[in-house]
């Protein structure tokens, strides 16, 4: 690739993450194919997602632009056996057997041209989430796979201290994880919860979290039926076991914070609350909240209370 390809080729892919950081900015969280195609791009109209295949080089441009991974509940046959090294760094799998086939040249071209790419994550119950940018760090011939480092996507939500990495192998690879996990999941609530509180049912979607019930850190799954969308106040509060919630989805607030007298946020925003039903939960009964994780998780809110 030469200076001026190498150019061209990033001009295309910030218009791609910039149009992706629109999207996101207005609430969007869930892409199909149809959303990823036909977009206008630093003058070229073409597709961000593959249709086929889980490698997708657009015809305008000399590298990969993303790559995708289908959404697999757990147990199930997985179609890439992708997973993080013990290094942090992801692996994902070239396709077929061939490292010299064409998409997989097509991935190489980006890693030698450190071009970042996004990658779709499938989201259960539907559709991919963006994760971007990734790069490309190096291959494993013989393992049949590309090194994928997703440091640089940003994550305001998590802890993310570079220094300490180096020193535990087993940290960082667990952060990888979490990190990757982290976007399709929120999505994945929000969308079953019609972006909305459950506690309180407010409708902003920058202002909503993807609560974990059976908390990350603990090893909690990153699936629907462990998260709760919260808002930011009722995330806070839930967190810090202000606000419980029971297994049978009603609302407790702490016995010390109940009788506090405050201004109208802790009234109407906390207090009202207390012996409520959660006002928004999923449609669909197999994506509520999992019982006894909720159980597990009051009995803690009630030791602290
Ligand atoms: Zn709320």
């Amino acid at each position: 690739m030469t200076p001026e390809q190498r150019l061209a080729e990033l001009a295309i892919r910030h218009a791609a993450l910039a149009w992706l950081d629109q999207q996101r900015a207005k609430g969007k969280e869930v892409f199909s194919q149809a959303d990823t195609s036909g977009v206008v791009l630093a003058g070229q109209t073409m597709r961000l997602m593959p249709t086929q295949q889980g490698i997708w080089k657009p015809s305008q441009l000399q590298a990969a632009l993303s790559i995708r991974t289908v959404y697999r509940p757990e147990g199930s046959t997985r179609p890439y056996d992708d997973a993080v090294g013990s290094d942090g760094l992801y692996r994902y799998k070239m396709r077929g057997e061939d490292p010299d086939h064409y998409e997989n040249r097509a991935l190489r071209s980006a890693a030698v041209a450190r071009l970042p790419l996004i990658w779709w994550l499938g989201v259960q119950g539907g559709g991919y989430s963006a994760l971007y940018p990734i790069y490309l760090v190096g291959e494993e011939r013989t393992a049949l796979q590309f090194v994928v480092d997703i440091s640089a996507v940003p994550q305001p939500d998590i802890v993310w201290p570079a220094a300490e990495l180096d020193l535990d192998p087993a940290y960082r690879q667990r952060l990888t994880t979490v990190r990757l996990h982290q976007r399709p999941f929120r999505a994945a609530v929000l969308r079953a919860y019609e972006t909305a509180c459950a506690v309180c049912s407010f409708r902003h979607g920058d202002l909503l979290d993807a609560a974990h019930i059976h908390e990350d850190a603990q090893g909690g799954r990153p699936v629907v039926t462990n998260g709760l969308a919260l808002c930011k106040m009722h995330h806070a509060a839930y967190d810090r076991h202000i606000l419980g919630i029971t297994p049978d989805y009603e609302v407790r607030v702490n016995e010390a914070v109940l009788h506090e007298v405050d201004g109208p946020m802790l009234r109407h925003g906390i207090q009202e609350f207390h012996g409520r039903a959660l006002m928004v939960v999923p449609q669909r009964r197999s994506e509520r909240p999992d019982k006894p994780a909720l159980d597990a998780r009051y009995q803690l809110f009630k030791a602290a209370g």
